[in-house]
């Protein structure tokens, strides 16, 4: 799942993209208005943190331009203790949830995860093409008559990216986009050695291969 963290403040950017790759998000940080607007446009996100104090552009003009779009993008403002008025323009303006500085890691992620599920599914506490079920927030996969499985942040990102369309055909690039942020370096063999691993601890016919197009999970039945 790929997040754009909208933050000047070098500190609280910093921490809040190490726990979000801990978390196995892929996570592009900009540092101000303009360039998050810039970035929105050519990127899908599945999930926009936005501060409200930004130079140049400020947040609350950054989420007004990404609504006037159209873009239903969850979305989630950080902001001061002390703004009430732009917190309550924020939600006025159409973001989904709002968190005060300073916050806690683990009150950032589980936010997110309910944003996420109110805005359609794809933070839901499980996803499960009714063969294989993942849990966002303990890492597991099952898959029935076998243990569940811990898995790698990578990995758990891989199968997130393909139990989100159960059927749906994910191409290398599709899956590299949702596992890998801004900067990460990518091996030309990583998502088949993903898969590998997932195979292995989930048994072979959980993620299908198509040939020449990428992979994909099966529909529930
Ligand atoms: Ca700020």
């Amino acid at each position: 799942m790929r997040v754009l963290l909208v933050e000047d403040d070098p500190m609280i950017g910093a921490a809040v993209q190490a726990a979000l790759k801990d978390a196995s998000y892929a996570t592009d940080w900009v540092r101000d208005g303009l360039s998050a607007l810039t970035t929105v446009r050519t990127q899908h996100y599945d999930l926009i943190l936005l501060d409200l104090g930004l130079p140049g552009r400020d947040g609350l003009e950054v989420l007004t331009s990404i609504r006037a779009t159209g873009d239903p993008v969850p979305l989630l403002i950080l902001t001061a203790r002390d703004a009430l008025d732009a917190r309550l323009q924020g939600l006025d303006g159409g973001a989904d949830d709002y968190l005060l500085k300073p916050f806690d890691m683990a009150e950032l992620l589980a936010r997110m995860r309910a944003v996420l599920r109110r805005k359609g599914g794809t933070g839901s506490p499980a996803l499960t093409n009714g063969m294989v079920t993942l849990d966002p927030v303990t890492k597991m996969a099952s898959v029935p008559d076998r243990e569940s499985a811990a898995l790698s942040a990578r990995e758990f990102s891989l199968l997130q990216a393909l139990l989100i369309r159960p059927g749906a055909i994910l191409s290398r690039r599709e899956l590299e986009d949702r596992i890998y942020g801004w900067g990460e370096e990518v091996e030309s063999n990583a998502v088949e050695f993903l898969i590998h691993g997932l195979r292995r601890k989930l048994g072979t016919d959980v993620i299908r291969n198509v040939r020449g197009l990428g992979w994909m999970v099966s529909k529930p039945t």
